[in-house]
């Protein structure tokens, strides 16, 4: 393009030159004919002028030389100004590791076919790729642009030549595809594209294997602007995600619906956490064989103003999406030291703390805070994870397991069995507790194997010092059977549903909870010696 529009500036100045050429000699014709020259003639040879006039002529001249080259000049800067407004205005436009449009030049080229009048014939792909992350943790950024660039090509290269390829953000991608009618061709184009993305990438000598899930939605004149198709096309991915990945899904208007609603939950819960409407329930937690109450797990509940009491399920995954989950647990287990002040001091309180509050360095010291502030003694706290903290960064986990126990705060592996159950985090991290999972333990009576694995985490508990509790105890059987294994604790409906500190207080006053002896008391430890153990556990 560049060069295009060199050569038309080199034929209009010749062009110009040429014009005036020829305007000098119509006036010189013109002067000859006219005998407009003769006087002239005559005065130069009587006063003898001829050197003056070829002075003159030789000025006149260079002058026009200088103008000439001034004017090229001139010309020149204009020119390399418009390439360069013309590099940067691509540049504006594309994706400068890919090549790709971007996503202005992409929203561009949508309107522009929409407003040609093919609107209802194109589709908007939006493509993002799945275990992208772990590429740039392990690999380093180098290998992740390498898988980038692939994409992109990979992308050029399977979609029909007429379509428009674009990298909106980091590993998110997206085409404008022309389709047929029906939904077929797109459908075959989708799962072409799943499958050439899945395909490894070769860097360094590196397998390296990404997936990609992809969402479909129609830019007809309907569909409302680009940004609202891109938008639609977006939805339609996150429920691809959701469904499972390495998946397409077609934009249908539940999608909105659903996205509206959750958008409205997050926003109801702020509210509700700023205004206390998350509340403590407590289940007991038993010592076996005796089944004497030790102390209770806490668990979290939202009264809410219009749905009535709302279980963890339904905002306990959007608290950790979102990152208010530091918030609620802190406000929980606040809550939760308050009202223990009130029940016999040898019981424990055991709360869940999310996968992303481990990775917190500062966990140790904030759950300290709260300790203080309350009065309520470490000793008597237990925290529970599940694995997926400790797969999320090892080194974290190790330096917060370690903090939490210099305090005096024990640490249970939650829900044991579901997760990874990985003998080498349980050799490499120091737990205190096991908890096994509701669902190995409600089929233990029926399921021999389910049975026989049981005992097996019982024994593997005990000979790594490890005390072990089981969750969801319903039965009597079953509690028989888990105590003469060696369990040391359950919980479970069996033993009392999880329930509000109204209930635990009038248990606890009518003498329905039988809490055993009271241990002796410990020694509080001063909080600048809880610090100094938190600082060396790091
Ligand atoms: P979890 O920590 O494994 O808690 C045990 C769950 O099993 C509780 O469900 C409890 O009500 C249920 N359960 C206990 N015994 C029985 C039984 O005999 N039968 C049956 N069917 N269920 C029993 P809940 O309260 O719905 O909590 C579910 C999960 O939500 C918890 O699993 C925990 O992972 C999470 N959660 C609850 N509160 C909090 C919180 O404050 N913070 C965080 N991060 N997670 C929480
Ligand atoms: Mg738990
Ligand atoms: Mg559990």
């Amino acid at each position: 393009m560049a060069d295009k529009r060199k050569a038309s500036w080199g034929s209009g100045e010749l062009y110009d030159l040429l014009c005036l050429m020829m305007l000098g000699t119509c006036v010189w014709l013109l002067g000859v004919q006219l005998g407009a020259f003769r006087s002239l003639d005559r005065l130069i040879i009587e006063h003898n002028l001829a050197d003056l006039f070829k002075l003159g002529f030789f000025m006149g001249l260079g002058a026009v030389a200088a103008s000439a080259s001034k004017s090229l000049r001139l010309r020149r800067a204009m020119r390399e100004r418009d390439a360069a407004e013309a590099r940067a205005a691509e540049t504006a436009r594309h994706d400068p590791l890919t090549g790709l449009a971007n996503r202005r030049l992409f929203a561009e080229r949508l309107d522009e076919r929409r407003a040609g009048g093919s609107g209802g014939r194109l589709s908007v792909f939006v493509v993002d790729l799945d275990r992208f992350k772990p590429v740039n943790e392990l690999y380093g950024y180098e290998a992740g642009n390498a898988v980038l660039r692939a994409v992109g090509e990979r992308l050029v290269r399977t979609l029909p030549a007429e379509s428009t390829v674009a990298r909106l953000d980091g590993d998110e991608f997206a085409a404008l595809v022309e389709s047929g009618p029906g939904g077929e061709g797109l459908a075959r184009l989708a799962q072409g594209l799943i499958a050439a993305l899945s395909a490894p990438v070769t860097w360094l000598g590196h397998e390296i294997k990404v997936g990609a899930t992809v969402g479909i939605a129609a830019a007809g004149p309907e569909a409302g602007s680009a940004q609202a198709v891109l938008h639609a096309a977006d939805l339609a991915m996150g429920q691809g995600k959701r469904d499972g990945r390495g998946t397409y899904r077609v934009f249908e208007s539940a999608m909105d619906e659903a996205l509206k609603a959750r958008a409205r939950l997050e926003a109801d819960l702020r509210v509700a956490i700023d205004a206390g409407q998350i509340e403590p329930y407590y289940q007991p937690v038993v010592a076996l064989p005796g089944q004497t109450v030790t102390g209770f797990e806490v668990l979290a509940r939202w009264r809410h103003p219009e749905h009535g009491l709302l279980m963890p399920s339904a905002f306990i995954p959007v608290a950790e999406e979102t990152g208010m989950i530091g918030d609620l647990s802190y406000l929980i287990l606040r809550r939760a030291c308050l009202d223990a002040r009130a029940w016999p001091n040898h019981l424990q309180l055991a709360v869940n703390i999310a996968p992303q509050q481990f990775q917190d360095s500062e966990l140790a010291l904030r759950i300290l805070a709260i300790l203080t502030e309350t009065g309520f003694q470490a000793h008597r706290l237990e925290v529970e994870i599940t694995e997926t903290a400790i797969v999320q960064d090892l080194e974290a986990t190790r330096a917060t397991l370690g903090a939490l126990q210099a305090l005096g705060v024990r640490v249970a592996l939650d829900d044991f069995g579901t997760g990874y159950s990985s003998l080498y985090h349980l050799r490499e991290l120091r737990f205190d507790k096991l908890k096994i999972d509701r669902s190995y333990v409600d089929s233990i009576a029926e399921d021999h194997e389910r049975a026989k694995l049981v005992d097996a985490i019982i024994k593997l508990g005990n000979s790594l010092g490890l005390v072990t509790t089981a969750e969801g105890i319903e039965t009597k059987t079953s509690v028989d059977w888990l105590a003469s294994q060696g369990c040391d604790f359950g919980q479970g409906y069996l033993f009392g549903k999880p329930m509000p500190r109204a209930e635990i207080d009038r248990r606890l006053n009518e003498g329905l909870l039988d809490t055993g002896p009271v241990a002796p008391k410990r020694d509080a430890v001063s909080k600048p010696v809880l610090i100094e153990k938190i600082e060396k556990a790091a």
